[in-house]
């Protein structure tokens, strides 16, 4: 996708701060935190939303999981906890359309969001 901004970033076309990568899956800081800590979990294929997530991505999405579950060990959040969120569609605030999951952590966060 010659114009989304997070494919520029898996092509290496924009700078990020990466924190993982791999074959298929990306992992950076967000650009404005809202959190301490704020990553956001891409999976490196152009998938707009979780509208468009296939029956052919179901490992995609189950490692996008097992990531943030990995990260949040190695960050030591295993006792504090941290939240996993995506974003979809315009009542979401999904901005961008190239489907990523927000990890957030560092602080006590409210439910329900706003
Ligand atoms: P959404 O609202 O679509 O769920 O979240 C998009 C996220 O992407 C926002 O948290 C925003 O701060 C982040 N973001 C937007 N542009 C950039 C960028 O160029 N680099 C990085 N690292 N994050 C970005
Ligand atoms: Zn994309």
């Amino acid at each position: 996708m010659e114009d989304c901004l997070f494919c520029k970033i898996v092509k290496k076309e924009i700078p990020a701060q990466i924190v993982s990568e791999d074959e298929n899956i990306l992992v950076f800081k967000d650009v404005n935190p809202q959190a301490p800590v704020h990553l956001l979990l891409i999976p490196k294929k152009h998938i707009p939303s979780l509208l468009e997530l296939q029956e052919d991505d179901r490992d995609l999405a189950g490692n996008i999981q097992l990531t943030a579950t990995r990260l949040a060990k190695e960050m030591g959040l295993a006792e504090s906890g941290f939240r996993l969120v995506c974003n979809c569609g315009r009542d979401s605030g999904q901005l961008v359309y190239h489907i990523h999951y927000h990890f957030l952590a560092g602080r006590a966060m409210k439910w329900p969001p706003g």
